[in-house]
């Protein structure tokens, strides 16, 4: 079966490809020769996955996952949720979107959070959602220098250290990513 991945990140593809072996077919956007931005105009990681899924499926004909994740932060009322990547303002700027919640938390006691992910898959025009998250809290000061965005402030449940202190191997096994895609591949294996 051949699948698009509406994703331009080569890890997510190739964690996939890993975990699912040859059954399916992966093609990437620039595949399937979609190049448009697809604007993320929802309001949850449900919605925005859903509107990516379905732009692919509608418009190129073919069966769709795609992702939407962020930070929910409990005591900024879930901020910054669907405007992670760009909640200084500037689109993906992780040193600025993570000064900018931690000035926003600066005398808050309550540091609990969760990264959460929504995987849409549209097969056959039907769509069925797989929802990651991971507990944790958000440190006072960035520590840490791998991964990527709000890594080094998320200190996960368990651990004393941030997601930006652990290797990709250790991050990839708690990660609400892996939680997310553990059960679209479970999903995917009994369909095929
Ligand atoms: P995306 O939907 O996976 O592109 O994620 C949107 C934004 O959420 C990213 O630009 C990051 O700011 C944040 N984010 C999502 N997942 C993670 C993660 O695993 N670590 C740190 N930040 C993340």
């Amino acid at each position: 079966m051949e699948i698009c991945l509406a994703s331009n990140n080569q890890h997510k593809i190739e964690e996939l490809k890993q975990l699912l072996g040859n059954e399916f077919i992966f093609k990437t956007l620039s595949d399937i020769g979609c190049f448009e931005d697809i604007e993320e105009t929802g309001i949850t990681f449900e919605e925005n996955s859903k509107i990516k899924s379905d732009f692919v499926f509608e418009k190129f004909g073919i069966n769709c996952i795609s992702d939407d994740s962020g930070l929910e932060i409990d005591a900024l009322e879930g901020r910054p949720g669907v405007f992670s990547a760009r909640y200084s303002g500037v689109h993906g700027n992780h040193e600025a979107n993570i000064a900018k919640v931690l000035t926003e938390m600066k005398n808050l006691e309550n540091r609990s959070a969760r990264f959460r992910t929504v995987i849409s898959l549209n097969l056959d025009g039907e769509t069925t959602q797989f929802e990651g998250s991971v507990e944790g809290k958000i440190n006072y000061e960035p520590i840490g220098t791998d991964g990527f965005g709000y890594d080094p402030i998320f200190i996960p449940q368990g651990f004393d250290t941030t997601f930006a202190q652990m290797n990709s191997i250790q991050k990839n096994q708690i990660s609400h990513r892996a939680v997310a895609i553990k059960k679209l591949v479970a999903y995917l294996k009994q369909k095929k």
